[in-house]
Formats: structure tokens, C-alpha cells, sequence
């Protein structure tokens, strides 16, 4: 069967649409060199690949996220082709119902959280959430990336995955919006479900992208008011 449908449909390069050979890997040779150079990039903070540090951002900080852990680097204006190709991941991630992209982010992602933080896997002192995405969102492309990118670390890791945050209003499209606005329209965004509690749970939030980390921070607000130990922030790509 699987034959059968990579001769119909062969496999093509995420990014590039180019014909692949085989399915081992989602990108072409020439993509997969950019994705490489992109995730080792060195942190700035610590100097280690950032997939391989969970370096937090200093916004991060004052909501008390002292961890992040990332794949890679997003810029809002891109100069180059690799950063057209990373940028274009996101797009995939976040707009494509094909689920290849997001499941080898998901992939990713829970490589890095198992060797930096190797105590969270299959620890019930563990749980994974995410940041939903808006109602509104959700219902245009059919599905919300961070609560699949969530579902499938938290396979991964085997730890338990929690729709513990609900989105209150619709913030509109916060990647329009300046910095300062943003904290502010953020601030109510997210409230956690009725009679939960996160008592002495350390959680690990998904939150697909991280630009100003008002969105991330302020969700990570409401799981410390419902009393999480600890709240360890999971993002794809981090605008520094
Ligand atoms: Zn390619
Ligand atoms: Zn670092």
C-alpha cells in the first residue's frame, strides 16, 4: 500500500517541491544542508546549537520561564534563501494540512527536550500543554499546530498531554502588531479550565513560534496561578 502510494504520489522536498528518492528524509539534499545550518546555529547566550540549550529569552524570564527549548531561529524580514526556507517551515507548520512538517518538528523538538532535559521522559511529574490557537484560526485551516505539535511530543516523550488553556478573545493576528501592543493584547488572552490544578507539576508549554514571547509568557502566567512548579517553554523557531 505504502508502495503503491509513493508511486502516485511520489515524495517531493517540503520546501522546494523537488522529487525525492526516497521518504527518509522530508527535505532534498540541498534543503536538509539549510535546515542543518539553521539548527546549528549557535545560541547567543550559550554557544551551543540551539536545539541543544534551552537558553530562555530575557521577556521569558520575567514570567518566570528560565528554559526554552527551539529548533531554530525566525526572522520577521528575510535576507537570504536559508532564511526564506526556514520561514517557509513555519508556513508549512502553521497553514498546511499535510501533517509531514509538523510531525518532524514534533520529532525534533522531542529529541531536544530528551537529551537536555532526559527526566521529563515518562515522568508523571510531567505534563505537556499548548498555547491554543484561535478559535477563529482553527476553523480557517482545519486544525491548531501547537495543540498537534503538543499531542505528538508528549507521544513521544510519553508524558500526558493537557488542553489545559483556553483562549479567551480573539487577538486578532499578532505578528502585525507592535511589540508593547502585543504584551498588552496578550494579557488576558489565555485563562486555564475550571478546577485545574498544576500543583506541583512541571509543565512543558507549547507555543509553535516565539516572537515577542507575549503569547508564550502570559499563558505560562495562568499555569503558575494554577499552581505548576515549574513552566518550561517549547517553541519551534524564537525571534531574538
Ligand atoms: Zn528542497
Ligand atoms: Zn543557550
Amino acid at each position: 500500500m505504502k508502495r503503491m502510494l509513493s508511486l502516485l504520489f511520489p515524495p517531493r522536498c517540503v520546501i522546494c517541491d523537488e522529487l525525492l528518492e526516497n521518504d527518509h528524509s522530508i527535505f532534498c539534499e540541498r534543503c536538509e544542508m539549510i535546515y542543518l545550518a539553521a539548527t546549528h546555529a549557535p545560541c547567543i547566550a550559550c554557544g551551543q546549537k540551539l536545539p541543544r540549550c534551552n537558553c530562555s529569552t530575557e521577556k521569558l524570564r520575567d514570567f518566570h520561564v528560565k528554559k526554552l527549548f527551539k529548533l531554530f531561529r525566525y526572522v520577521r524580514e528575510e535576507r537570504n534563501e536559508a532564511e526564506h526556507s526556514t520561514n517557509h517551515i513555519i508556513h508549512l507548520m502553521k497553514e498546511k494540512r499535510d501533517v509531514l512538517c509538523r510531525d518532524f518538528l514534533a520529532q525534533e523538538l522531542a529529541a531536544s527536550i530528551r537529551h537536555s532535559l532526559p527526566d521529563a521522559f515518562e515522568n508523571p511529574d510531567y505534563v505537556l500543554t499548548f498555547a491554543p490557537r484561535s478559535r477563529s484560526r482553527k476553523l480557517e485551516y482545519g486544525f491548531d499546530q501547537s495543540q498537534y505539535l503538543g499531542k505528538r511530543i508528549a507521544k513521544l516523550l510519553s508524558i500526558r498531554c493537557s488542553a489545559t488553556l483556553i483562549r479567551r478573545k480573539n487577538t486578532g493576528v499578532q505578528k502585525k502588531k507592535e511589540r508593547e501592543a502585543r504584551f498588552e493584547n496578550m494579557k488576558d488572552a489565555y485563562c486555564v479550565k475550571r478546577n485545574l490544578s498544576l500543583h506541583g507539576k512541571r509543565v512543558l508549554l507549547v507555543d509553535d513560534v516565539t516572537t515577542t514571547g507575549a503569547s508564550l509568557g502570559n499563558a505560562a502566567k495562568q499555569l503558575y496561578n494554577a499552581g505548576a512548579k515549574e513552566v518550561i517553554g517549547v517553541t519551534i523557531a524564537v525571534c531574538e
